[in-house]
């Protein structure tokens, strides 16, 4: 007879969304699981650029400005509190940001889009400014002739996102978090008596309340719940040059020099990958671009590139959910995982701690996504 374990919660998925869910959780008594995959799991938690960002969030939905602008206000004290508890400096850095640009046409287009997304009905003001290609010379002297300007976010920032990956894992377990790596969830059933009875690839697991945190993995799970989660994966690719002396005052939209002095240049956006591989085509453009930023780049060795995929849904915006069917089941997912850590741990967890998600989060229910069919 197989006799299956009993958690309060049991969070599905243990990339950076499902470690800040699980932190944020445990503690208090609760008895919390982490269901996860093996080491040869993909995740983009693994992959990404690492950016606290802020300034291009929230055209098409004004609430997911709020939210992002409200995690990136939490972030200096989570990224202490995480300090404190693992004594892993996570290198958070949060100078402001720009989006640089290459032409007076680019300029053009993203000054547009952000006058856009600030007219929104219901848009919490953001401060942000152009600024043109002197003043930023003057905070990076490095900059290429070509850059014409760029807009600026002093709210932008960045962050070691793998110590981030770490912490998480480490502050969770500190806390009492159960990880149990090498459980691919097959199937989850809801109990009649309240309560899920989780399918894994070892021992069946009990538990209250479930949290789909799978990136994309919650697409085939959502359903068994009565949930919904339409994402797909989008292919970044990224690559990575040598240390080098500090450069980069600032984060940029595709590029950055880390805490240990390698400069990011990344990434791209691909759809309907096949996989997570990198290409020559896409790499090479990457560099050009971010050489004829800062020309000083095409003298550095890149010396690492990898591929990850993006958890996107339809709109780009975050789900938030809970079932109405199968009660104290909960989806979360996002595709700035790293920006939204902060408010996924103290402010979304709390809520499914209480039992149910707050109005103010009511906006990325997947619900959002229902329309009426024709007549
Ligand atoms: C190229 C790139 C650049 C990015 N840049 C940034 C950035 O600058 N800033 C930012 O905020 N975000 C960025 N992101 C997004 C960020 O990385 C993601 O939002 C975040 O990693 C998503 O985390 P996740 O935990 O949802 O998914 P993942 O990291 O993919 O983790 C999902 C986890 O669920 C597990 N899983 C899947 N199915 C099952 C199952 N059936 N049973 C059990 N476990 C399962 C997997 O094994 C995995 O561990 C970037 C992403 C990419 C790809």
């Amino acid at each position: 007879m197989t006799v299956s374990r009993t958690y309060d919660v049991a969070v599905i998925g243990g990339g950076v969304v499902g470690l800040a869910i699980a932190r944020g959780l445990a503690g208090q008594g609760r008895r919390i699981a982490i269901l996860d995959e093996g080491d040869v799991a993909r995740r983009a938690s693994r992959g990404n650029f690492a950016l606290v960002w802020v300034q291009s969030k929230g055209l098409g939905m004004a609430r997911y400005g709020a939210w992002t602008t409200g995690s990136a206000a939490l972030w200096p004290g989570f990224a202490a509190a995480l300090r404190e508890e693992t004594g892993l400096d996570l290198g958070l850095s949060q100078p402001g940001g720009y989006s640089l640009c290459l032409s007076e046409a680019e300029l053009d287009a993203r000054r547009a889009a952000m006058m856009r997304m600030h007219n929104q009905p219901g848009w919490e003001p953001v401060p942000w400014e152009v600024h043109d290609h002197a003043r930023i010379a003057r905070a990076m002297p490095a900059l290429g002739p070509e850059v014409v300007g760029g807009v600026f976010c002093p709210l932008d920032g960045h962050v070691n996102s793998l110590r981030l990956f770490r912490a998480l894992h480490a502050s969770a377990t500190a806390r009492g978090a159960t990880y149990l790596p090498d459980h691919p969830v097959r199937e989850i059933a809801a109990l009649a008596g309240g309560g899920f009875r989780i399918t894994t690839a070892q021992a069946p697991i009990e538990a209250a309340r479930i949290v789909l945190a799978a990136g994309l993995g919650n697409a085939a799970l959502a359903p068994m719940v009565g949930l919904a989660a339409p994402v797909r994966p989008q292919r970044g690719q990224v690559m990575v040059t040598e240390k080098t002396a500090p450069f980069l005052a600032y984060p940029m939209a595709t590029l950055r020099q880390t805490d240990e002095g390698g400069v990011m240049i990344g990434d791209s956006k691909e759809e309907a990958p096949e996989d997570e591989a990198v290409g020559p085509g896409v790499l090479a453009a990457m560099a050009r671009r971010a050489i004829r930023m800062f020309p000083l780049l095409g003298g550095l060795n890149i010396v690492r590139s990898w591929g990850a995929l993006r958890v996107m849904s339809p709109d780009g915006f975050p789900i938030y959910d809970q079932s109405e069917t199968a009660p104290g089941a909960f989806l979360v997912t996002c595709h700035s995982g790293v920006t939204l850590a902060a408010a996924h741990s103290d402010v979304l967890a709390p809520m499914i701690a209480r039992g149910a998600l707050d109005m103010s989060v009511a906006a990325f229910s997947a619900r959002r996504f229902d329309v009426p069919s024709p007549a």
